[in-house]
């Protein structure tokens, strides 16, 4: 499957609705699929850097796992909504409810504390403009990424992740999965990553 792991600038203009990268000068980790049995591994990681992240939650985990859930709150990372159930269905009341059910798991996480913020993340980076208008409706961003990990791509190798993390320029919004396909490989390199990423750049929570 090809997809682009650095989003081409002009994807900006032809989709303006969604948030693609930041024009300041921060860093902008963000974190798909959790909470996980791999969170609380994650986690660790990013306070060993004193790095924050934006999390996208997908609902059926939140109530799998609320533990790990109220953790990445507790830790200061921010959190978001990945849908409910991560299908590549896009048709109008089912989205509208995969939508608004992880909306009421999120403000369980978190009434009232700036952790959560108005932000949506699409299963699969995968929209079309009735699920745009459905968000614009909800009073939700939709937020894309510029930078692409492939952490989850069994056929990218650590190395390449790590290298692609390296590449991460000012402004940019970077992607990591919180997931059985990624952490073996994030467990290796995202503290190198980290660890040199942190003296070019501040990491910002969207
Ligand atoms: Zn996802």
């Amino acid at each position: 499957m090809f997809y682009p792991k650095r989003v081409p600038k002009f994807i900006d203009a032809l989709f303006p609705q969604c948030l693609w990268r930041k024009a300041d000068d921060a860093l902008y980790l963000t974190v798909d699929d959790s909470p996980s049995p791999h969170t609380p591994e994650l986690l660790e990681i990013l306070a060993r850097y004193h790095v924050k992240a934006t999390f996208f939650l997908i609902g059926k985990h939140i109530e799998r796992y609320p533990d790990y859930a109220k953790a990445i709150v507790q830790q200061g990372h921010r959190i978001g909504n990945h849908s409910y159930s991560h299908t590549r269905n896009l048709h109008e009341t089912f989205f509208r409810d995969e939508v608004i059910r992880t909306e009421q798991l999120l403000s369980t996480l978190c009434a009232s504390c700036t952790a959560r913020q108005s932000l949506f993340r699409f299963p699969y980076g995968r929209f079309n403009f009735v699920s745009l208008r459905i968000l614009k409706e909800l009073n939700l961003t939709p937020v894309m990424w510029s930078l692409l990990t492939a952490d989850f791509d069994a056929s990218v190798s650590a190395e390449a992740v790590l290298n692609l993390l390296r590449s991460a320029t000012a402004g940019d919004i970077v992607v990591m999965h919180d997931n059985e396909k990624s952490i073996q490989k994030l467990r290796a390199v995202l503290p190198i990553a980290l660890g040199e990423l942190s003296r070019r750049f501040s990491f910002n929570l969207l």
